[in-house]
This record gives structure tokens, C-alpha cells and sequence, in this order.
């Protein structure tokens, strides 16, 4: 039996988290697979109800949990609350408390998810897993910030550098063996310490090639020449931006899906917000969510097979032309959320 929480959270949070249960009740009957599947309010929804985005007693829960899936947080009605009890505080609470240091976010471009900046034979070959530091860095080092005067200071530990690094090559070694490592060890401390870490752990996994590149190239690179990158592995704020740019390779934030790993429990959710604008309206693309539960077969169940399954029902939806609004082109068929999930299960099945 596995256990999952989840967290539906804020906008179209309740809707993506539906397409992501249909898609685990679906996956459980095909591959006989006995599921405990729990929902908690949590965000903004859980403000309403408990007075706080993420309770204690929650991540107690969550603890107990083999995996859990959020859908999205935050809602302009509670932009006014105090720092501390908006919704978006209360996921990184949740990261942060289950100690969850490795963002792994894949960004594919699937065939028929029409991009609207790139041609399509720019990107069609796009597959990059970034696998990205989330405990340290410039996020969570000292700052001040004075009149004339500020800083903030960008802070890692050897042992936060290895545990990363050590799941970029793990990462790296499941699939083409390529591991780009990003830095900027021309001019920062930091860096120089990544780097040195890099090509002393390439000792224990010589299959794996190492590419080091600078951060800055590394930026350029992707949008000139995205086809070279498989695994991308880099600190906290560069794995921020770089992910961020990334992910319109891909067409819309909506296709995209992330895993937060290594803690006390991980943690599954797509790539984008609560997009407020287009709530209860069936207009959510679901694959971001699909694509999520995908990753947890990958990474907490230990069967890509399943992982690989979903992704093919997915591409193949996409192949028969169906898209969401989002990521429409003119000779697709636009259908909803529901549809989408429906169609993505059929496949599945
Ligand atoms: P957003 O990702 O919610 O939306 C950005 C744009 O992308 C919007 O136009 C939206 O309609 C569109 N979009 C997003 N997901 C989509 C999907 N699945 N299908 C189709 N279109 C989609 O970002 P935002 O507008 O900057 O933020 C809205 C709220 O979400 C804010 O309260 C913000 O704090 C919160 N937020 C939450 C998370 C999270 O829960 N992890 C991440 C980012 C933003």
C-alpha cells in the first residue's frame, strides 16, 4: 500500500490535483498498485479553515506520508494578509520543514505543444532535466539591508555542495550519462568549491561526462543551442533563473512538472502558480500535474516504467493534435482540463 497526501491548495490547484488523483487512480487499477490517496486543504484554503497556510500538525502528516502532491498556492484576496500567513509562505514552510534540498524540474518539448516563441525545429529536441540546490545559496545566507548600504550573502557548506552534486551524477547516470555542472568559479568562493566538488565525486561515477560550463554562457547556451544539455545541475539561484528560462523551451509554465527531493518525504507539484485568471473555468492545462505524477513513479516508487508510460500517453495525446488554450496552435483541437485528463488516461490504459 502507498500513502499520498494531497494538497490541492489555491485557483486551479483544486483542478490540477484532480487530474493528478484520476491519473494515480488510474495507474493503481492498470497496474494493481493499492493506493491510500488522503486530501488536505493547505495555502490560502488552509488560512480559511485552520487560520494558518500550513499547520504543524500538517507536516507531522506529511511525514508519515510515502509521497505527497500539490497542486498551487496563493490568490490575490490574501495579498493583504500579514507576510507570514499568506499562502505562498506556507509552501516554502513545507519545503524548508521537510529538509527538501534537490529540485529536479524537467523541461521537454513535446511534439504538437505548439510553441508560440520557438519554430519548432529549434526546440524539438529539447529534454533537459535541471536538478537544482534548494537548501543554501543566496536565498538563505546572512543579509542586511541598510540606508545606503546592503548585502546578501551567498552561503554553502561542503556538505550541501556534495549532497547535490551527489544527485546530479545519480540523476545523470539513470539516463544519458551526460552531466552539465554550472558555475560561476571564474569569480565566486562558492563556485570554486562546487567545481572542485564536481570533478572530485566524477571520481566514483567515470561513466558520466562532466561538462562545466559558466553560468553565464550556460544562459546563452540554452537559448542558442538547448539540444546539448541532458542533466543540468547548479546552485540555488542560478537553477532559479536558468529553470526559469528553460521552461519556455517547453511552450507554457503549464507543462512543466517538479519533484523536491531528499528530505523527510518528497514532494510532487507542476512547475507553475495558482493562475487566478483562469480558475474554475476547465482551461488549466493538467500536464504539468500528469507529468508530476509521472516523476513520483520515477523517483519515490522506483518504476520508470510507469514514469515512461505516462509520459508516452501524454505525448501521444499531443501527437493526435488535442491541446489546452494554453499551449494552442492553429490546427489543434483546444479541450479542457478534464478532456485533456481524460484522453491522457485512455492512453494510460
Ligand atoms: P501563475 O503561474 O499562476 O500564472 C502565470 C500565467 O500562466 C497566467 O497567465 C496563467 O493563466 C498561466 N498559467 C499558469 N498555469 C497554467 C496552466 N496550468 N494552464 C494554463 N495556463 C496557466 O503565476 P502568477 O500569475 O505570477 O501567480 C499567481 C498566483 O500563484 C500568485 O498568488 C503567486 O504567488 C502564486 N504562485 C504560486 C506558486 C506555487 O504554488 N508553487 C508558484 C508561482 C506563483
Amino acid at each position: 500500500m502507498i500513502n499520498i497526501l494531497v494538497l490541492p491548495g489555491d485557483g486551479i490547484g483544486k483542478e490540477v490535483s484532480d487530474s493528478a488523483v484520476k491519473v494515480l487512480e488510474a495507474i493503481g487499477k492498470k497496474y494493481e498498485i493499492a493506493m491510500d490517496i488522503d486530501t488536505e486543504v493547505f495555502g490560502g484554503k488552509s488560512y480559511e479553515k485552520y487560520g494558518e497556510p500550513c499547520p504543524n500538525q500538517l507536516i507531522e502528516r506529511a511525514k508519515t506520508m510515502d509521497a505527497i502532491f500539490l497542486g498551487a498556492v496563493g490568490h490575490p484576496k490574501f495579498d493583504v494578509l500579514p507576510s507570514e500567513l499568506r499562502p505562498e509562505k506556507g509552501l516554502l514552510k513545507l519545503r524548508k520543514e521537510l529538509d527538501l534540498y534537490c529540485n529536479i524540474r524537467p523541461v521537454k518539448y513535446y511534439s504538437g505543444s505548439g510553441s508560440k516563441i520557438w519554430r519548432e525545429e529549434r526546440v524539438k529536441n529539447t529534454n533537459i532535466t535541471f536538478v537544482r540546490e534548494l537548501s543554501g545559496g543566496a536565498y538563505y545566507g546572512e543579509r542586511y539591508q541598510g540606508e545606503d548600504f546592503a548585502y546578501d550573502r551567498i552561503e554553502y557548506s561542503k556538505e550541501q555542495i556534495e549532497r547535490i552534486v551527489r544527485k546530479g551524477f545519480e540523476v545523470a547516470q539513470m539516463g544519458t550519462k551526460k552531466l552539465h555542472s554550472i558555475d560561476k568559479s571564474n569569480v565566486l568562493a562558492t563556485s570554486k568549491m562546487w567545481r572542485a566538488c564536481v570533478n572530485d565525486m566524477h571520481k566514483e561515477y567515470p561513466e558520466v561526462e562532466v561538462i562545466h560550463q559558466y553560468v553565464d554562457n550556460a544562459a546563452a547556451q540554452l537559448m542558442s543551442n538547448p539540444e546539448q544539455f541532458d542533466v543540468l545541475l547548479t546552485e540555488n539561484m542560478f537553477g532559479d533563473i536558468l529553470s526559469d528560462q528553460g521552461a519556455i523551451l517547453s511552450g507554457s509554465l503549464g507543462m512543466l512538472p517538479s519533484a523536491s527531493l531528499g528530505g523527510a518525504v518528497d514532494l510532487y507539484e507542476p512547475g507553475h502558480g495558482s493562475a487566478p485568471d483562469i480558475m474554475g473555468k476547465n482551461l488549466a492545462n493538467p500536464i504539468g500535474s500528469i507529468l508530476s505524477i509521472a516523476l513520483m513513479f520515477k523517483y519515490t516508487f522506483d518504476r520508470p516504467d510507469i514514469a515512461e508510460k505516462v509520459e508516452k500517453a501524454v505525448e501521444s495525446v499531443l501527437q493526435k493534435g488535442y491541446c489546452t488554450m494554453d499551449i494552442s496552435s492553429p490546427n489543434c483541437m483546444v479541450i479542457g482540463t478534464k478532456e485533456m485528463t481524460e484522453k491522457v488516461i485512455v492512453e494510460i490504459e
